[in-house]
């Protein structure tokens, strides 16, 4: 998708609308597990005295038919403002492939 690279957009700071300077964030420090598995794993943990339900013994996922990596990811934009030179983030995410600027 191609985005581009200026946008006038409204500073929460300035509480008007500014130029900004858009770009992608990068994701920061790997792990093992995505937040999203830490996340359920903790939940599947809250039931009281039975472990994490079979989470860890079953056998591994890439036996699994209906799994995969997603093809495209969620956006996680940031938007600079021109005058103040903070950023801020964008709302909620939308799915795309890949990030283009113009
Ligand atoms: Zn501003």
């Amino acid at each position: 998708m191609k985005m581009p690279k200026n946008l006038q957009r409204y500073c929460p700071y300035c509480k008007k609308h500014t130029d900004h300077t858009v770009s992608v964030n990068k994701k920061k420090n790997p792990s093992s597990l995505t937040y999203g598995s830490k996340v359920r794993a903790r939940r599947r943990g809250r039931a009281r005295g039975k472990g994490n339900m079979g989470r860890y013994s079953k056998p591994a996922i890439s036996q699994f038919k209906m799994t995969g990596k997603k093809t495209s990811k969620k956006t996680d934009l940031r938007f600079q403002c021109k005058e103040c030179k903070k950023t801020h983030i964008q709302g909620p995410g939308f799915r795309a492939r890949k990030i283009e600027f113009k």
